[in-house]
């Protein structure tokens, strides 16, 4: 069987010469959280919408739950099991109540009217925006926007989550609501995560990091292990996050510096047991 979201050799190309996406494959297992980073242009936003049928690939197949995103008659059925988060909320509520937001992908997608209710508060609750039900989604903050953003998503019951960018717009506190957010929905319900950033301390959050570059996969693997090959991150432009660097100097200093670090506190900790300090 096929892993949940499974890219096979793909390319695509926009209007212009240069393939946006160049051979990628790739294979998703349900539950996973992915984070996809690499520098502006290196085609993540292209490979995010090929998830949910937004894009087509020029060659190649994408296949979610086995559903062939290229076959008109799985396009509903495909945008039922992919959500999508985009980088500003904004954009993307469209009601003038929190609620009737969150009810709208729903009702589109044919959600029976007497199951609405229940999902859309289940969802406002789960996204912590319960207490905001009946406010003007554009008098909150950009954090809980985007939580209403994602309430609008999971009340769809998805399968998985793409996130491209989400926390670009938002100030640091915003970030971490919606963070927090990600965790917990993958946590509790076990939910594939996409996560698009350019925030590498975002990336550290993931089980699987992909560094793309010039439309290709450049990098996969565990973010220890794609955070210890810094020169490599450096020929995709990428460098990890602050504090991880920190450590490599250290270690290129001579200090013994355990391996694996990627949190605040992992690397606090690292520093505590190279000093010989508990
Ligand atoms: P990223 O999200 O990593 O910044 P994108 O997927 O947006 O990268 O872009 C990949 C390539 O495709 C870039 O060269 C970009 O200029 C081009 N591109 C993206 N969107 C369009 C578009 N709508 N029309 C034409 N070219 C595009
Ligand atoms: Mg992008």
């Amino acid at each position: 069987m096929n892993p949940f979201i499974q890219i096979e050799n793909i390319t695509y190309k926009y209007r212009n010469e240069e393939l946006a996406l160049d051979g990628v494959s790739l294979g998703i297992e349900k539950g996973s959280f992915v984070a996809i980073v690499g520098h502006n242009g290196s085609g993540k936003s292209t490979l995010a919408k090929h998830l949910n049928a937004i894009l087509l690939p020029t060659s190649g197949r994408v296949l979610i739950n086995d559903m062939d995103t290229s076959d008109p008659a799985n396009t509903i059925e495909i945008r039922r099991t992919v959500g999508a988060v985009f980088q500003n909320p904004d954009n993307q509520l469209v009601a003038a109540v929190v609620e009737e937001d969150v009810a709208f992908a729903p009702e589109n997608l044919g959600v029976p009217p007497s199951e609405i209710r229940e999902r859309v508060d289940k969802a406002l609750k789960d996204v912590g925006m319960y207490d905001y039900r009946e406010h003007a989604p554009h008098r909150l903050s950009g954090g809980q926007k985007q939580r209403v953003a994602i309430a609008g998503v999971i009340a769809m019951r998805p399968g998985c989550i793409v996130f491209d960018e989400p926390t670009a717009m938002l100030d640091p506190s915003g970030r971490r609501e919606v963070l927090a957010t990600i965790g917990k929905l993958r946590d509790t319900y076990g939910i594939t995560m996409i996560l698009v950033t350019h925030h590498m301390n975002e990336a550290a959050l993931a089980d699987r990091l992909i560094v793309m570059n010039r439309g290709k996969i450049f990098l996969d693997g565990t973010p220890e292990e794609i955070f210890s090959q810094v020169d490599r991150l450096a020929e995709a432009g990428m460098n990890p996050p602050h504090t991880v660097m920190l450590l490599h100097r250290l270690k290129e200093a001579g200090w013994d510096i355990p391996d694996g670090a990627l949190t605040h506190d992992g690397c606090a900790e690292a520093i505590r047991t190279a000093l010989g300090v508990r």
